[in-house]
């Protein structure tokens, strides 16, 4: 606050000038009037014309003495205690001329304390000060008058002043010296200007408060670009330092490979060879171009080749590199390189790679190709260094033959149809084979596969009047072709000679019981050693039959699983495999999370005369259809047909009282995803490879019984204390309704994609081999900690994808063995693919040998990719005959193993020599 003081002085002398002395004896200058003992007075002291310099309000500070009437000698008849304050607005000297009524009034002034004789004497000096303001005025300037009317008064100090708010530099504005306003009240806006070298950024504003004072600041200015904010200024950056408009406030030193020369400088300038784009910070370091990558190898299968490399040496300063495929292939004439077709497939793209590979596909077979990979980053395309590309010359293999597409029906009798065939249009190579396969109609879970070297067969050991199904493929050397579309073919009627042997499953013709029979449901309980796999039946020297159902080759007296929907009443086969319990011996203490049916909820269990345990409990919820329970309890039907401990154990079931129960061993650590991501990276990898082996060996006992689980997910594995895994979730809608990642395929059943085979995605043929198959995706689950497979990628982009040979990469410091299984497991022919024995086999070994462990996927990457040490790692360290031994010491149909062995070593070899 200002107060500025106006000059004055008294031209009117009805009062008395007298100088005098204060009690210090310091000389004083006072106006005095003193008739306090004449009738009607009217006494005025006037002032000059004061001019109010632009305020218009102004402030009167009056100091005075009034003598006391009281103590006045001789009575008080007309003395006064108070005089008048006036004023009258100018603007012009208008001298003496003032009539009295030309004032206005300011106040009547008393005294707070009033002088007697004794402080006379005593030299008591009792001054009063008074402030009275004026306003608003409107004129130049203005007088002021004191009127006495009869009161002993001395004058001792008038100041007039007026308020001001100050210059000031607020948020780098200036804001000029401010007359307050003509209110008591009111906040005058003032606009600040900018500071020099400092642009506003939000118009600066403050408000001048009646007292003088700055408040409510609003807006900012800030410093330009190349000047930095210093004590309310701004100030030039450095030669070496610049500072743009969007950054911190102070100037910065230039980043890396990047200089100025001069003073206020808003960006730097890169050294030769380094760039910077538009888009990157000014305060990032130039960039340069990447070198070429390293080590690119190459695998070839049939027709397609699989690139891979390792990330330039030198990557610029850039995080943005990606990749360039240059496709060239001999000219017929073998004399130059041309482009490749545009049918040639690049997946996922062609350009602008992010990943360290690409699958190229629909290549000419027997061609030499060349393919350069060309590392590019974002400031390649500032620049013209030459591209940095590393090459790779690759001869494709023999492409498998295209579909047969002419197929046509022969003779057919009651119990058999011939069929043949022509040879597919695009054999690409020696047919050594056909493979037949052949089902009745809408019965497509028991079918039989022939196969022969002829383009002719006779299915035999058919229905008489029923419709079979027939699919033909071609096999070269380089593999199976796909199946021909679907063919119906219908047998003649039957004999009359028929006999029931099952009422619920099928008729024979008496004279075909003894040929081969197509299906053959067992229900013979109690252990057996079945495997999964083949048992081929000789059948004609060049024709190999094998029968399958439900993706089990059938053999007489094993034990099999028993479908519950076999059974009429439904309720009869919950009460075959689930023990009842009775719902007094549990106690409900709370809920661990959500089931397709109701809450899933956890308690103890006492049964008589044991020792009461944790148990889960399932519950259907209140108002369920008589389907829902059938589907509920069916859980419980398949649970409880299981005996291992790597499979979720069924105490018994609730199903007299209501809420119906399902009662399981509990699990303490949950489902294994969850459990996974909440303990990202805290386990040993013999822990992890532990739990995989606890699931596979779950998985491989379900196969030996017969039971194809179609969901095999690490949600869908339950983990208990000691972080045993165990296999869970059999629900009787295998149509995975109750799965939130089954999606609706185009065939109309719903998936989890993610987790399926292909083939079942394609045409529904779920079997163990499929398992296997969603066993990998469990597992890579399961050594990524519970990502997700295919990361946010859409249904529709991974059965493409896969479709088109791409495998999830290796996760993050999984070993290379364990990576290799899972490629196994997703081989498209899922005959190809390992048997839950051989992984439980394999996983074994890899514990007893944690060695074999050491070598990881990132590391073999970082290493420059597939070196020599990779392979002997992989291989000397688990062991060919190891793994070998995992796959032969089993008593499969030793060909399939065998190629098994051959499919994973020449997989592993060929990348190295390439
Ligand atoms: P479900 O209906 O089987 O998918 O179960 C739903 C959820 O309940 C699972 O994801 C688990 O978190 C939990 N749950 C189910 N069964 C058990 C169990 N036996 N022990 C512990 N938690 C369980």
């Amino acid at each position: 606050m200002f107060d500025i003081f106006l000059s004055l002085y008294f031209p009117s002398l009805q009062w008395e000038e007298i100088g005098e002395v204060d009690e210090n004896y310091a000389p004083i200058h006072t106006y005095q009037v003193c008739k306090v003992m004449e009738h009607n007075q009217n006494n005025w002291l006037q002032t000059n014309l004061i001019l109010n310099e632009g305020a218009q309000r102004v402030f009167v500070e009056l100091q005075f003495t009034l003598r006391d009437c009281n103590s006045l000698p001789g009575g008080v008849g007309t003395c006064k205690e108070t005089f008048n304050m006036y004023y009258y607005e100018s603007n012009d000297e208008e001298g003496r001329n003032l009539r009295e009524s030309q004032y206005s009034k300011v106040d009547t002034i008393a005294a707070d304390e009033s002088f007697t004789e004794l402080d006379l004497g005593d030299r008591v000096m009792k001054l009063n000060t008074e402030v009275r303001d004026l306003g608003p005025l409107t004129k130049k300037g203005f007088y002021l008058a004191f009127q006495d009317l009869g009161a002993c008064i001395a004058l001792v100090s008038v100041r007039v002043f007026y308020k001001k708010c100050p210059f000031i530099v607020r948020n780098l504005a200036q804001f000029q010296d401010t007359i307050t306003g003509s209110d008591s009240s009111q906040l005058l806006e003032v606009a600040g200007n900018c500071v020099n070298n400092s642009v506003a950024e939000d118009l600066p504003r403050m408000h001048c408060s009646a007292e003088g004072e700055w408040l409510v600041p609003i807006g900012k200015c800030v410093c330009q670009a190349g000047f930095e904010e210093v004590n309310d200024s701004c100030q030039v950056c450095r030669a070496g330092f610049f500072r743009s408009v969007l950054q911190t406030p102070a100037c910065s030193k230039c980043p890396p490979h990047s200089f100025t020369r001069v003073q206020g400088s808003v960006g730097c300038t890169c050294e030769e060879g380094y760039y910077r784009r538009d888009s990157d910070p000014p305060n990032m370091a130039c960039t340069r171009p990447p070198s070429a990558p390293r080590n690119a190898i190459s695998n070839v299968n049939e027709t397609s080749v699989f690139l891979e490399w390792a990330v330039p040496e030198e990557t610029g300063g850039r995080k943005d590199v990606s990749y360039n495929i240059l496709c060239r292939k001999i000219s017929v004439d073998s004399r130059h390189y041309e482009e490749c077709e545009s049918t040639v497939r690049f997946l996922p793209q062609r350009n602008s790679l992010r990943n360290n590979s690409v699958m190229v596909a629909d290549l000419l077979a027997h061609t030499n190709y060349t393919f350069e990979v060309e590392a590019v980053n974002g400031v390649s395309e500032l620049t013209n260094p030459g591209r940095q590309f590393v090459s790779l010359n690759v001869t494709t293999n023999q492409a498998a033959p295209s579909p047969v597409s002419v197929v046509r029906k022969g003779n057919s009798g009651k119990n058999s149809i011939s069929v043949s065939w022509q040879e597919p249009d695009r054999p690409n190579g020696i047919i050594l084979e056909y493979e037949i396969k052949y089902f009745e109609k809408d019965q497509e879970t028991s079918y039989t596969i022939i196969k022969c070297k002829e383009t002719e067969i006779v299915a035999d050991g058919l229905k008489p009047s029923s419709v079979y199904i027939f699919q033909i493929r071609a096999r070269t050397s380089a593999g199976y072709g796909g199946f021909s579309r679907r063919f119906e073919f219908e047998t003649s009627p039957y004999c009359k000679s028929c006999i029931y042997i099952d009422n619920t499953h099928m008729l024979f013709c008496a004279q075909c019981v003894c040929c081969n029979m197509t299906v053959i449901q067992h229900h013979v309980c109690g252990k057996s050693l079945r495997r999964c796999g083949y048992s081929k039946a000789k059948q004609e020297p060049d024709e190999e039959k094998i029968h399958f159902h439900n993706g089990h080759i059938m053999y007489p007296g094993v034990r099999t699983y028993i479908d519950p929907h076999t059974y009429e009443d439904p309720n009869q086969a919950v009460h075959e495999f689930a023990k009842e319990i009775d719902v007094s011996c549990i106690t409900i203490e709370r809920v661990i999370g959500a089931g397709e049916f109701g809450e899933v909820c956890s308690g103890p269990l006492r049964l008589p005369g044991k020792k009461e345990f944790p148990v889960a409990i399932k519950t259907l919820k209140a108002g369920y259809t008589e389907r829902q329970r059938r589907d509920f309890l069916g859980e419980a039907s398949i649970m409880g047909q299981f005996d291992h401990p790597n499979i979720i154990h069924l105490e018994g079931v609730v199903t007299k009282t209501k809420p119906v129960m399902i009662i399981t061993e509990y699990m303490e650590n949950g489902s294994l995803d969850t459990f996974l991501k909440k303990n990202d990276g805290q386990f040993t990898v013999i822990q992890l490879v532990g739990m995989l082996r606890g699931m596979a060996s779950g998985m491989r006992y379900l196969c030996d019984i017969g039971y194809v689980h179609r969901d095999l997910a690490a949600r869908n594995i339950l983990v208990n204390s000691n972080l045993v895994c165990k296999v869970s979730d059999f629900g009787l809608s295998r149509v995975l309704e109750d799965d939130a990642e089954a999606a609706y395929t185009t065939r109309g059943g719903k998936i989890p994609i993610r987790w399926t085979a292909p083939e079942a995605i394609a045409f529904r043929k779920f079997t163990s081999a499929s398992d296997v198959w969603s066993y990998g995706i469990a597992m890579w689950e399961v050594m990524s900690y519970g990502e997700r497979p295919y990361w946010e990628m859409s249904n529709q982009d991974v059965i493409k994808a896969v479709e088109e040979s791409y495998r999830l990469p290796g996760p993050m410091d999984c070993p290379v063995v364990l990576y290799h299984l899972m490629m196994a497991c997703w081989q498209k022919d899922r005959n190809s693919r390992p048997k839950f024995e051989e992984i439980v086999c394999l996983l074994d070994k890899l514990i007893r040998n944690p060695s074999s462990l050491k070598a990881l996927v990132n590391s073999s990457h970082r290493s420059g990719g597939f070196t020599d040490g990779f392979v002997s790692v992989t291989f000397t360290e688990v062991g060919v005959t190891d793994i070998t031994a995992c796959l032969t010491g089993i008593d499969l149909g030793s060909s399939v193993s065998q190629t098994h062995v051959t499919s994973l070593i020449s997989r592993t070899l060929s990348r190295k020599h390439t």
